[in-house]
């Protein structure tokens, strides 16, 4: 029986790894938490049994430990509820599927705990990569991916061992504005940002696909996870979906993942990895796929994927600044106060004001993130 705890899991990633474990049968639960979401959370808990669960707000936590009296479970609350998670003795396996900067420390303690990591939560690593990475190196702890791309990347270096990578293929779909210029996009509402062609996720990261800046992101997150320079990552538009993402070795081969757009694929690969299981749903037909079709992104329409390679070069905590920046502005554009071009404008305004700090610890992390957001709601 495989032991997981899970940050997070009231979202679309949450869910469906609940997914998973419900249909494999030899996983246990032993943690989950959420943000307030306690309907959902008390529903979880009497199908899944943890020991511990935790909401992050005090008061939905309180109603969810009234209304779980009848069973064995702590409730806690709050960072220190989420630190208890990351190391609680009886679990292996932390995924890390909550949103934001805020997955950080959770996943610091669990490395230092020697769990094994399956990690959504990309703000970690573009926020704190330098910081992640030589700690489970030192503590001998492997960072799972589970962002489709990072698991196709990572599949694609099986068996590989020895021989380095010459160019990381990232895909993207372009999002539900791919063909437009920017002159098309400046009334855009948020019901369109949010129609993505291909994946169903949260509300977040579909936005972030519309800007493309889920796809600067993840090159951050790439490059961290796969030791590589910004250079040998290349972000190929992809609009079917099909190629999840591809490594070209030396001698020009490359190496891809296929497969239908379910993220319960790669949540389940990082679950048993090495192994594979019989995964439910639809498969690939290749007699049905037409073909599939390959584009450079337009960098001037969708700067949010430029300023992503700008703040990797920059280094220090400027991925945290620009991450910060994108956080608040997708808020800002959800409650329709900016519009989709602002997005990226403000990203790049706080990027050229914002401190600049080399080797941020995490409190520095934090810091910037605070000094971000203050930035930002002085002048929205
Ligand atoms: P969702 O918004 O769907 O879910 C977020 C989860 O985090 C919810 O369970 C939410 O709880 C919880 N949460 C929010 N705030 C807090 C908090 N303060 N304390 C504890 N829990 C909190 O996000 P997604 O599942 O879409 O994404 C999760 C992460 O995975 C993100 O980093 C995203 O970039 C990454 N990712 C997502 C993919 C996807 O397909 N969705 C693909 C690849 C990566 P509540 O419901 O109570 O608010």
């Amino acid at each position: 029986m495989k032991k997981i705890a899970l940050l997070g899991s009231t979202g679309s990633i949450g869910t469906q790894t609940l997914e998973i474990v419900r249909e494999q049968k030899d996983i246990q639960v032993t943690a989950l938490a959420a943000g307030s979401n306690h309907v959902l959370l008390e529903r979880q808990i009497r199908e899944f049994r943890p020991r511990l669960a935790v909401l992050w707000e005090e008061k939905a936590a309180k109603e969810l430990q009234a209304s779980v009296r009848d069973l064995d479970v702590t409730i806690l609350f709050g960072m220190e509820g989420l630190l208890a998670i990351a190391v609680m003795p009886e679990a292996e396996i932390l995924v890390t599927a909550i949103v934001g900067m805020l997955g950080i420390r959770p996943t610091v303690a669990a490395i230092e705990a020697g769990k094994t990591i399956a990690l959504a939560n990309k703000e970690t690593l573009v926020t704190a990569g330098h910081i992640i990475m030589p700690l489970a190196k030192e503590h001998h702890v492997p960072i799972l991916p589970v962002d489709s791309e990072h698991s196709a990347i990572f599949q694609s270096l099986h068996g590989e061992k020895g021989n380095s990578i010459h160019k990381i293929l990232l895909t993207a779909s372009g999002g539900p504005f791919r063909g437009k210029k920017r002159q098309d996009l400046s009334q855009v509402q948020v019901e369109d940002a949010l129609r993505h062609p291909n994946w169903s996720m949260g509300k977040k990261i579909t936005i972030d696909s519309a800007t493309m800046v889920n796809k600067g992101l993840e090159v951050i997150e790439a490059k961290w996870l796969f030791n590589v320079k910004l250079e040998q990552i290349q972000v190929v538009v992809h609009p079917e979906s099909v190629i999840h993402s591809m490594v070209e070795y030396e001698d020009g081969a490359v190496i891809a993942q296929l497969g239908t757009p379910d993220m319960r694929l790669p949540i389940q690969y990082a679950l048993y990895y090495p192994k594979r299981r019989i995964l439910s749903g639809k498969r690939l037909d290749f007699f049905q796929l037409a073909s599939l079709t390959f584009e450079e992104p337009d960098l001037d329409t969708f700067h949010g994927l430029a300023l992503a390679f700008e703040a990797m070069k920059r280094g220090g905590n400027i991925p945290t600044v620009y991450n910060a920046a994108n956080e608040k502005a997708v808020a800002l554009f959800l409650e329709s106060k900016i519009s989709f071009l602002d997005i990226a404008e403000l990203i790049q305004s706080c990027m050229e004001q914002c401190t600049f700090i080399e080797q941020p610890s995490v409190a520095q992390i934090l810091e910037t993130e605070a000094e971000v957001y203050d930035l930002i709601e002085s002048r929205w």
